[in-house]
């Protein structure tokens, strides 16, 4: 996976991961993997927890609604990430850039793609585009990478449900 100018493939990763919490590290790695994760250490439990931690800490970066606490939270995971970026072709993928130093565990490995992959997206695409599903008892987190930014469901099925239920109370 290449982090790409709007961070697009790493939030959508986070989000992923975050509405489906991975049980175990061999699950972990799998989906990573399926994400296009270049794996080049093996994947332990320790990693698992450091996801979990992860997760929990961007749940408040997608649940913050202000936009200077969303950016203050953010800053704080790249702060913590901090190293400096270099340039890299590991696993003959081409030269990218890597915001990270070389052969993390995966479970650092995504706390830094996932903190700079956020602040890419807010930064490129717009702070409010990340929050979740509009429908109330849909729990569901995106990132907003449609043309308009103004994407409130989850799916097209969140969509037409919310739909069917403001046309009810209108004719009701
Ligand atoms: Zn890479
Ligand atoms: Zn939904």
């Amino acid at each position: 996976m290449h982090l790409n100018p709007y961070g697009e493939d790493a939030v959508n990763l986070a989000a992923e991961l975050a509405n489906h919490r991975p049980r175990g590290a061999e699950e972990l790695a799998d989906r990573c993997r399926a994400a296009g994760l270049t794996l080049e250490r093996p994947v332990v439990r320790d990693d698992l927890l450091r996801t979990q931690e992860t997760l929990d800490a961007w749940e408040k970066v997608v649940d913050a609604t202000a936009e200077p606490e969303r950016a203050a939270l953010v800053n704080a995971m790249l702060a913590e990430a901090a190293a400096y970026p270099r340039l890299t072709d590991h696993a003959d993928s081409g030269w990218h850039l890597h915001y990270r130093e070389e052969r993390q565990p995966l479970g650092a490995l995504l706390f830094s793609l996932i903190a700079v992959g956020t602040a890419l997206h807010l930064a490129g695409r717009g702070m409010h585009r990340l929050r979740r599903c509009a429908v109330t008892e849909c729990v569901t987190i995106f990132a907003d990478t449609s043309r308009t930014g103004r994407q409130r469901y989850c799916s097209q099925r969140c969509a037409n449900r919310d739909a069917v239920r403001r046309h009810r109370a209108r004719v009701a």
